[in-house]
């Protein structure tokens, strides 16, 4: 397996595709300063990302952690030195699931017979983001160029932000986009995952974009982003219908969105989420 190599997508503009996850990390080159988007998810991995990134420009590096699942942000550790970004909900995120996140991963690994792989992720020192952004739109200056930090609403988790390089209409959607898989659901808001991505749609940095990046997979265009919105929202509406007419169990919800081209496990968390998630949603709703 070759080693992961950044690929230019527009003018300054990379993805490197790795072999775990099929993880995309961007980053995006200015004059004075570079963003990399997400930093892996070890120290070690970090570490490797970091340099690569040293052999594409000597620039000051600046980070953004699209949200606080592991694969994201826990190789922050190998960016101490640079202003690391992510909405406040990831920080808090992080704090609060990270030792649980972390215990997950590593059951998972001995009981797949990697205990190696397993012991990087016990050697990782978990760093959090501290450049906390609330805002829907948060630039960040690069130099000649500025990058964008958007936030939508709850999607993915109920801290995502997607990055925009509106200069070279290229978007970086973070989970909130999957590509050769579902979209994953475990800790998402799945009454308004597809309404959020609606929302973000119609922003100009966005709405013009040629090349849409995903948390994970092959990078895509916006025909793909929008197909995909689509399923999403007709999951909330689906999933809204079903809860007001009184279903209320997993079995009930996974019954009444079949047909929409997601697979079951995946109906299935998502009726989970809207069971757990639908009086904060009522409260969201009371509020507009
Ligand atoms: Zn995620």
């Amino acid at each position: 397996m070759s080693a992961p190599e950044f690929r230019e997508i527009a003018r300054g503009t990379f993805v490197r595709r790795h072999t775990e996850l099929e993880l995309n990390i961007g980053l995006v080159v200015g004059s004075e300063r570079a963003l990399v988007i997400d930093t892996r998810s070890t120290t070690a991995r970090g570490e490797d990302l970091a340099a690569a990134v040293r052999e594409i420009t000597p620039l000051e590096q600046v980070v953004v952690n699209t949200h606080a699942h592991y694969d994201h942000c826990f190789g922050n550790a190998a960016f101490r030195d640079s202003q690391i970004y992510a909405h406040v909900g990831a920080a808090e995120s992080l704090q609060r699931t990270a030792e649980h996140q972390r215990s997950q991963v590593v059951e998972h690994l001995h009981r797949t017979e990697r205990p190696e792989l397993a012991q990087t992720y016990l050697d990782t020192e978990v760093v959090l983001p501290f450049y906390l952004v609330e805002d829907e739109v948060t630039p960040v200056d690069l130099g000649d160029r500025t990058a964008y930090l958007l936030f939508g609403g709850r999607a993915h988790t109920d801290h995502d932000l997607v990055v925009a390089a509106p200069d070279v209409d290229v978007v970086f959607f973070g989970d909130l986009i999957e590509q050769g898989a579902d979209p994953a659901m475990d800790d998402s808001f799945p009454l308004e995952w597809g309404p959020t991505l609606q929302t973000l749609l119609e922003h100009p940095h966005v709405n013009g974009a040629t090349a849409c990046v995903p948390g994970h997979g092959e990078v895509v265009d916006l025909a793909f982003v929008r197909t995909q919105q689509g399923v999403l929202t007709a999951l909330a509406t689906e999933l809204r219908a079903a809860l007001a007419t009184g279903v209320s169990d997993v079995d009930g919800l996974v019954a009444k969105t079949k047909g929409l081209g997601l697979q079951d496990a995946t109906l299935r968390d998502a009726a989970v989420r809207a069971l757990e998630t639908r009086s904060s949603h009522a409260g969201v709703d009371a509020a507009r």
